[in-house]
């Protein structure tokens, strides 16, 4: 198996109830290192080219509203298979279909307000990475 890097968000919903701790034990239990950390307010604009991905899709008004709320950590997280790992620990994007002990299970409001992003293949990992970190920033 291969080292990898994915870019986790801890999202507005989650900081907003003083839950980042919590998280990131879940994240640091299932072998992942954080590697660079930042909590960050984003403007409407950057939660827009974030999800640029998704401009076509209904929900895009109501996400980059929502990202763009309140404070988020982002988070480079290192690890053994850490794409597909943190996609596991994070569950399903709705939390009602998200399997037990999950992050988004456990603390998960709603499909919208789910707690946390994580990138779901390695172009995105290194794109969205890119989008947040300058390589100084990032110590393994
Ligand atoms: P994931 O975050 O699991 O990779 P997607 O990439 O499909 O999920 O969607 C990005 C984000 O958009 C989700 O995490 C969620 O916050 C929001 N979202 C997705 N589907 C819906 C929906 N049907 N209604 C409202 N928000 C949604
Ligand atoms: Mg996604």
């Amino acid at each position: 198996m291969a080292i990898e890097r994915t870019f986790s968000i801890i999202k507005p919903d989650a900081t907003r109830r003083n839950i980042t701790g919590k998280i990131i034990a879940k994240i640091e239990e299932a072998g992942l290192r954080v590697v660079a950390s930042k909590r960050i307010h984003m403007s409407l604009k950057v939660a827009q080219g974030f999800y640029a991905v998704h401009a076509a899709r209904p929900f895009y008004g109501e996400l980059t509203e929502q990202m763009s709320a309140g404070p988020v950590v982002v988070q480079v997280l290192e690890g053994e298979n850490a794409i597909t790992k943190y996609r596991e620990i994070m569950g399903a994007t709705n939390p009602a279909n998200a399997a037990e002990g999950t992050i988004r299970k456990d603390f998960a409001l709603s499909i919208g307000e789910n707690s946390v992003h994580g990138s779901d293949a390695p172009e995105t990992a290194a794109q969205e990475i890119k989008y947040f970190f300058a390589d100084t920033e990032i110590v393994g």
